[in-house]
């Protein structure tokens, strides 16, 4: 655990930000590898193992298929291990943050994953305080260690965070929402740990017309969001197998180019992957399609809505991505 992320820290079980105290077991430099954070408040204690504070209890794990997936496809979507820029494009055209502005600001990455995002915004000089409920902190611990410090995986339920509020200069939350059990309280809850004059990044599968499209995918899904991580994986791997091919085809066919989305499996096809990078992440994606419990699609106009009746000024809204400020100056 990074020494700058004590002063973020709080406990999550008591009300008014009760500060954590370090146990430390095992320390490395000035960093702790392992020991306890101890809240004196109600005398709770919390984990550190791995370099990773951890705040997540058996019950709340609904996303071990996120756990799986990005210990399995670890580096493949981390710009700077593949060798692509497909992280950092999304990254900087989701948020609409400058890459300048980024340097030097804390943020708060909300649902990390294997840390794709934390990685490109610490590679603009920001300081990432990564969470996720899954293991896949692991994964961006990993990723992100060459980092000079900068990034610090946290694994904690986005519903009750282990962090101070009003402590960040920004508040992303990438691929995640609509994952989530309630996905409106969710875009609430995150808000208050924005600084005043601190933005607001989210985005989130559109509640548009795509999914009347996608029948054959959400009538599998009927079955395998109830289904274990292993008959997952082999029923995306078979479908990739099959399908794949095919999609290629048909992506090259501009006038039935759009058949692609009947088919059940989530086709990447950009030309700055390698072939088999392309068949790698289309499996990552397709088993990321059928393995979540949850899959609850946001309108933009409503998440607008949600965020302007929060408080929050500036807010820009378009398909699938809404950006916020929150009132003040940083
Ligand atoms: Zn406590």
């Amino acid at each position: 655990m990074r020494p700058w992320l004590a002063d973020l820290l709080c406990c999550p079980r008591c009300p008014g930000e009760a500060p954590l105290s370090i146990d430390a077991g095992q320390r490395e430099g000035d960093e702790i590898a392992s020991g306890d954070l101890v809240c004196a408040s109600c005398g709770g204690r919390f984990p550190v193992s791995g370099g990773v504070p951890r705040f997540v209890e058996a019950s709340q794990d609904y996303c071990g298929n996120f756990g799986f997936q990005w210990r399995h496809w670890k580096t493949i979507q981390v710009d700077r291990l593949s060798g692509h820029r497909l992280s950092e494009t999304r990254f900087l055209h989701d948020s609409d943050w400058d890459p300048d502005w980024l340097a030097g600001k804390v943020l708060l990455d909300c649902g990390c994953g294997a840390g794709r995002f934390a990685d490109v915004a610490a590679g603009f000089g920001a300081r990432v305080v990564a969470c996720d409920l899954s293991q896949a902190v692991e994964a961006c611990r990993d990723n992100t260690a060459l980092r000079n410090g900068l990034v610090q995986p946290v694994q904690a339920s986005l519903f009750q965070l282990p962090l101070r509020r009003g402590a960040f200069d920004g508040v992303f939350c990438m691929g995640v929402i609509q994952h989530t059990p309630d996905p409106q309280a969710l875009m609430r809850q995150l808000i208050p740990f924005l600084k005043p004059g601190g933005r607001l990044a989210y985005n989130f599968y559109e509640a548009d017309f795509w999914p009347w499209l996608q029948v054959p995918k959400y009538l599998l899904r009927l079955a395998t969001r109830h289904l274990g991580t292993e008959a997952n994986l082999a029923l995306s791997k078979t479908l990739v197998t099959v399908l794949y091919p095919l999609t290629r085809r048909l992506a090259r066919i501009p006038r039935i180019r759009i058949l692609n989305h009947v088919i059940p499996i989530c086709t990447v096809h950009d030309d700055s992957l390698s072939p088999e990078q392309r068949r790698i992440w289309t499996l990552l994606d397709t088993f990321d399609w059928y393995s979540p419990r949850y899959e609850k699609r946001q309108h933009h106009r409503e998440v607008a809505a949600l965020l302007r009746e929060a408080g929050l000024v500036d807010v820009r809204a378009r398909p699938g991505v809404v950006t916020a400020m929150r009132a003040g100056a940083l």
